[in-house]
């Protein structure tokens, strides 16, 4: 693949939904080099009209709960409807080569060998803030490619959560039956997040102990949002290996699609999406560029160590890192102003 390839051609790539240009596009719009970046900008410019019109769903939940196996199962039922299904992760632990969720291939094996879908695992490790902007990014390309249906799966910890639910419609939270202990199990937090929820791997012996569990889960959710009139998650189950209750699970996705859209919702999630967005780009490029400020790194040790012994107050430290900073800003960000004309 020639690495001359102008943004026009990329993106007319992408619309034709070529894979190698779609998977190109998608590395371009990774990367954090600071040519990359200007070349990723006017790519997604170039496809914004395309973008936008996919059901964005993240799949939430703790390490063997079953998110692999849920979306093969889900993702080949969207085919069979259809669908044009994008898969991707956040996972900002992840590094390609290790054992990344989506990483191994393996794992999706049926559904990675469709046509209609497009597997990507998570950017390499980095900090949540790239490897968020990187998939919210490689999301947008792969509307414009026509994936209608776009998977974000995420694992069960923290943050990274919350920059998924920032980037979808829906957010769906994988859980299963332990006995008793799914609140413990599960952090509040998470449960706030949460648009659908579902008590997997209910097949066997353990269904039985699923429909329970997802009662009680139903019945803890009341005391977890405090407005009455607040939209109450649905609990369900479900089995990804006999396929019980995985239509009723996606059905629960549209419903909430449809909750928001007859509320005014989905577009004002959008936009403050959008508005997040806005500024999460602002603070990831003065922190990339802070960083990147010759002046900066030449006092960074010197600085630390005064603040460190108490010989300078983090305040007064801050002032000279910024200082510095601020001199570099012409030569950190000189060509992009340029040729933006
Ligand atoms: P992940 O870490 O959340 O992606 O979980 P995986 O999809 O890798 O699944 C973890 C384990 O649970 C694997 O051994 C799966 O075969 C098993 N598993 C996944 N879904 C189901 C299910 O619906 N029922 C049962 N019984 N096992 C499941």
């Amino acid at each position: 693949m020639s690495k001359h390839l102008t943004v026009e051609e990329l993106a007319a790539g992408v619309l034709a939904n070529s894979r190698p240009l779609v998977a190109k596009a998608i590395t371009l719009v990774e990367s954090s080099r600071p040519q990359d970046r200007d070349r990723a900008r006017r790519l997604l410019t170039a496809l914004r009209d395309r973008t936008g019109h996919s059901v964005r769903v993240g799949i939430s939940g703790v390490p063997g709960a079953g998110k692999s196996t849920f979306i093969d199962a889900m993702g080949r039922r969207l085919i069979d409807r259809g669908h044009k299904v994008a898969v991707l992760a956040v996972d900002p632990s992840s590094s390609r080569t290790g054992g990344s969720i989506l990483g191994d291939r393996t794992r999706m094996g049926e559904l990675a060998a469709s046509e209609h879908v497009f597997i990507r695992p998570s950017p390499s490790a980095g900090h949540l803030g790239g490897v968020a902007r990187a998939t919210r990014e490689s999301m947008l390309v792969l509307e414009a490619a026509g994936y209608d249906v776009v998977l974000v799966e995420t694992v069960g910890v923290g943050q990274s959560e919350v920059a998924v639910a920032d980037m979808v419609d829906t957010f769906l939270l994988i859980t299963l039956a332990r006995a008793g202990d799914q609140l413990q199990g599960i952090k509040r937090g998470i449960l706030e997040l949460a648009d659908v929820i579902t008590v997997n791997k209910a097949d066997g012996e353990h269904e039985g102990e699923a429909r329970i569990a997802a009662r009680d889960l139903m019945s803890a959710m009341r005391l977890i949002t405090s407005d009455p009139n607040a939209r109450r998650p649905p609990v369900l189950t479900s089995s990804s290996l006999t396929g019980k209750g995985l239509d009723e699970v996606w059905q629960a996705v549209l419903d909430h699609r449809a909750y928001l859209e007859a509320h005014g919702g989905l577009a004002g999630r959008r936009n403050a999406q959008q508005l997040e967005w806005l500024w999460s780009l602002v603070e990831d490029a003065v922190l990339d560029g802070v960083r990147r400020s010759p002046r900066v790194r030449a006092i960074r040790k010197h600085v630390e160590t005064l603040v460190g012994h108490g010989e300078l107050s983090a305040l007064e430290g801050a002032e000279q890192v910024l200082e510095s900073f601020v001199l570099d800003v012409p030569q950190i960000w000189p060509t992009e102003g340029a040729s933006r004309s």
